[in-house]
């Protein structure tokens, strides 16, 4: 593909991207094909002659559309967001074209100089505390995913617990590591990793009313494994469980932490963007204690996946645990000290010029842009919960201080665990079966409970009064239906026999 054909064809991707995202919403939110619907309208191998790109655009609308998740749709409220936008799209664009590996600063200076003054805008963004700041000992660097923040901080840990003798650490199963019941399962997976075992990582305890970490639980914890001769070596705080959005106490995690010198990691994967807004600041009081701190600019800040924005206070620290340096990779600039080498903050080698999406979406948006993307999935989710305590039939599960609404059918009897479990999922498959919105569910002290998330840019409060008009409706039909008698529900199929 020469210059220009690569002018033609773009342009036409850009209008495909374009047209899609302006037909989104009149597209039904998720696919009811079977599994192996794309697969079967797929030719089993490459073509032999070359084809037009336009080929490829044609099939984007025939095989694979038709067969997605729509994340970007204004009725897509799963999970927590996973929002792009133009700006960013553009920025990733030009990334792909300069096709530039920035392992060293040595192998792409501004990949990486253009990064750390990203993550440097960023935390003031937030406003983080000054140790964050690269003017400092401290930095930030992107990393795919929370989940790769989270592997990093448990390594770094794992080299200051043991003193950097690496040679022990796999054998000797004593290092343990410390989250709430409601921190996400990418610490479990990061602790497998990074070989702390099965009995590594300890649940703590939450709050009944809160769902935020206990702090005496966790200290009774930590004293536990210290009279058995273990090894506590991390303690990963959440600013907003995955769950309901819980925010876990960061002043009295800290002093804890630094009372047993324990690192400390916070998570805020999707609601640390919300610190873009002073007023929602409050959620990183006691930030000031944390060795290291990740969230994710591609939940809910206008930057598509991939995009984890990870600092830490020392970044010595992380580079004494994870370089490794073979001849190939030496060079002048390296050995001057006077560089930033971002292989060492991370587990690959090579890496994408992520700073650029950033770059474009905050030069874009600027500060005012995004506070008012952020506030404006803020006031819809509470407009929706206007909407669920209003109606008595319907009840909220937890509170709601970010974009998501934890809310619930109440049962007939609130005694009745299993009947109000069944009603929930009934509903929740109902209103996601008319393909006009997408929502997920999660479990609240044991209970089924729909979550509703809002972050899609194009979703406004005509989306959220309509996802409300079609949850109440479906409710109405759930609750006046009469209940499946006992035994299999009613069914006019037979099961093909012989
Ligand atoms: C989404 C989420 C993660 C995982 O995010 P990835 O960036 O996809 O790895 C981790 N922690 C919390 C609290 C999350 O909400």
């Amino acid at each position: 593909m020469d210059a220009e054909e690569f002018r033609r064809a773009g342009h036409a991707v850009v209008d495909w991207i374009a047209d899609y995202w302006a037909t989104l919403g009149q597209r039904p939110v998720t696919s009811s094909d079977p599994p192996g619907t794309i697969t079967a309208a797929l030719p089993a191998g490459p073509p032999v002659h070359g084809e037009p790109v336009d080929a490829v655009l044609a099939d984007l609308d025939r095989v694979i559309t038709p067969g997605l998740t729509h994340w970007q749709h204004p009725g897509f409220f799963g999970y927590f967001p996973a929002n792009t936008s133009g700006p960013s799209v553009l920025g990733d664009l030009v990334s792909s074209g300069l096709g530039v590996q920035g392992m060293l600063w040595a192998t792409g200076p501004a990949c990486t100089e253009l990064e750390t003054v990203m993550l440097d805008w960023l935390a003031g963004l937030l406003g983080l505390p000054e140790r964050f700041h690269s003017a400092g000992r401290g930095g930030g660097v992107i990393q795919d995913s929370a989940s790769s923040a989270t592997l990093v901080a448990t390594l770094v840990a794992l080299h200051r617990a043991s003193g950097g003798r690496w040679r022990d650490v796999g054998v000797d199963r004593r290092y343990r590591a410390y989250t709430s019941t409601q921190g996400h399962s990418s610490i479990e997976k990061a602790a497998r990793i990074a070989g702390l075992g099965d009995d590594g990582v300890r649940p703590i305890e939450v709050d009944p009313d809160t769902l935020a970490m206990r702090p005496e639980a966790l200290r009774a914890a930590i004293r536990a494994d210290l009279a058995a001769g273990e090894v506590p070596t991390i303690v990963v705080a959440t600013v907003g469980t995955t769950s309901t959005t819980a925010v876990d106490p960061l002043p009295a995690i800290g002093a804890i932490c630094a009372e047993y010198g324990i690192w400390l990691h916070v998570d805020a994967a999707y609601a640390g963007a919300a610190a873009v807004c002073p007023e929602l600041r409050w959620a990183h009081d006691g930030l000031e204690y944390a060795d290291s701190y990740c969230f994710d600019p591609h939940k809910w800040l206008l930057t598509g996946f991939d995009c984890d924005a990870f600092w830490v206070a020392d970044s010595a620290e992380l580079v004494g645990a994870l370089t490794v340096m073979p001849e190939f990779l030496r060079n002048a600039a390296t050995e001057s000290g006077a560089v930033v080498d971002y292989r060492d903050w991370q587990v690959p080698l090579g890496r994408r010029f992520r700073a650029l999406k950033l770059w474009f979406v905050l030069r874009w948006y600027g500060v005012e842009g995004l506070r008012a993307h952020i506030r404006s999935g803020v006031a819809l989710a509470a407009r929706f919960a206007g909407h669920v305590l209003a109606d008595d039939r319907f009840e909220l599960a937890a509170p709601h201080p970010f974009s998501l609404v934890c809310f619930r059918l109440r049962p007939g009897d609130e005694n009745d665990v299993r009947s109000g479990d069944e009603i929930n999922a009934a509903l929740l498959a109902r209103v996601n079966g008319t393909g006009r919105v997408h929502l997920t569910h999660t479990r609240v002290a044991g209970r089924y409970t729909l979550r509703l998330a809002v972050g899609s840019p194009q979703t406004t409060g005509r989306h959220v009064d309509e996802a409300w008009d079609l949850l109440s409706a479906t409710a109405d039909a759930l609750l006046t239906e009469p209940p499946p008698t006992t035994g299999r529900p009613p069914t006019t199929e037979r099961p093909p026999t012989g």
